[in-house]
């Protein structure tokens, strides 16, 4: 279906649901447009509940058994809002985690992002939200001082703003691209090596970085993008890459990011989850990234620490292997960052709950290889240490610590 013709339902749907009205010109003058027509762009059944009520659902997203639903991604484009006061509520929250129904990661807590640009965003204030925990609803009390707006979880990042990142770094020599493979879709699978390639690798520590395992968590990219742009852009940064080779799978399901997924790939397969199976058709982005790992370690090449990045709603953490690359690790981020966690969780040492295909890439990398494999959450709802949600800046911020934190980690 088309964009044009989808909207064009919507409009009818919208009509069809109205309330009766007193005043039959307030509904007609604010019937809004609603539109994903975008790269990451999501949202479910949208309803009409009054003259200035819309109800949006969000779409969420199960696995391949059609379990484990997660609803924590939404990013849509609003027209026609001009000085209207408006109330939006984001329903179907409800899903379920690891097997556990009942899960909901938009909650109480939860601040959207609101943008009329598309590229800068402001979290929602806490007197712009309201939560029914009844009804598991988060409503949204706007009034947009422009037409149009976009509205998401958290701060988007799109496969096109890697590619526009990487760009600026083409004929860089501290920067080789390559590509591990290709993803279910076809997208490729960029590895990027990050070092001064003019001194010898036995003379260096090496750490791998990895982002975007679960599609929603786009602010892992602006993490990852003010770390690549520490080390390339700033004297210190420059400076560590004498020392370090730093190899970084910064999309590791761009099928996934691009059309607005939560958790699984194309297939419908939880890429930090399936790391004891092998099933490289369903699963090529693991395939890719497995084997692009195992063929540097079988080439001789030290993996002095991996992590990978992910976000979740209420904490920040680190879980993996007690080892000291991962107490520094941690003992920087806390002490130079915004990061606010209380120490090393313990990584369970084999498959959770017993059950095949539930290793996480950390566990994998610990238990079959002995790398010491750490897995980083950042946190979407508020930071105390910050006294608010983290914006762009802080998670710019962030990522030039977390380089930092890793070079302080394998020194
Ligand atoms: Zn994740």
């Amino acid at each position: 279906m088309s964009p044009s013709s989808y909207l064009y339902l919507l409009a009818l749907s919208a009509i069809a649901s109205c309330q009766p009205a007193t005043d039959q010109n307030a509904v007609n003058n604010s019937v809004l447009s609603f539109y994903t027509d975008f790269e990451a762009g999501s949202l479910g059944d949208v309803q009409q509940l009054s003259a200035h009520h819309w109800q949006c659902a969000v779409a969420g997203e199960t696995d391949a058994d059609h379990r484990n639903r997660q609803a924590s991604w939404y990013y849509f484009r609003v027209e026609g809002a001009r000085d209207s006061t408006l109330t939006i509520d984001l329903t179907d929250l409800v899903g379920e985690y690891n097997y556990q129904p009942g899960a909901h990661a938009i909650t109480a807590q939860t601040r959207p992002v609101i943008s009329y640009d598309n590229r800068n965003w402001r979290h929602l204030s806490d007197q712009e939200v309201s939560w029914d925990e009844e009804k598991v609803i988060l409503r949204l009390h706007l009034k947009p001082r422009k037409d149009t707006f976009w509205i998401a979880h958290q701060p988007p990042y799109t496969t096109a703003q890697l590619k526009q990142l990487l760009a600026q770094y083409q004929e860089e020599p501290y920067m080789k691209i390559q590509s591990m493979g290709e993803s279910a879709a076809g997208e490729s699978l960029v590895l990027l090596t990050l070092t001064n390639t003019a001194i010898p690798l036995e003379q260096k520590k090496v750490v791998w970085l990895m982002a975007r395992q679960h599609a929603w968590e786009s602010t892992t990219s602006w993490v990852v993008e003010a770390a690549i742009r520490y080390l390339m852009d700033t004297t210190a940064g420059r400076a560590l890459l004498d020392k370090i080779v730093f190899q970084v799978m910064p999309m590791g399901d761009p099928d996934g990011v691009a059309r607005g997924g939560v958790r699984f790939n194309t297939f419908g397969h939880d890429l930090n989850r399936n790391w004891d199976l092998v099933r490289p058709a369903e699963m090529p982005e693991i395939q890719a990234q497995k084997q692009a790992m195992l063929d540097w370690l079988s080439q001789g090449h030290p993996m002095d620490l991996f992590l990978t990045l992910h976000n979740t709603e209420s904490a920040d953490y680190v879980q993996g292997p007690d080892l000291p690359a991962g107490h520094k690790l941690l003992a920087y981020m806390t002490a130079y960052t915004s990061f606010e966690a209380e120490g090393l969780r313990p990584m369970p040492e084999t498959t959770t709950m017993g059950k095949p295909g539930r290793m996480t890439v950390n566990q994998a990398l610990w238990a079959a290889q002995g790398v010491p494999a750490y897995l980083m959450e950042m946190k979407v709802e508020r930071v105390e240490k910050l006294g608010a949600n983290r914006t762009v800046d802080d998670w710019l911020a962030l990522g030039a610590g977390l380089v930092q934190a890793l070079a302080a980690a394998v020194e």
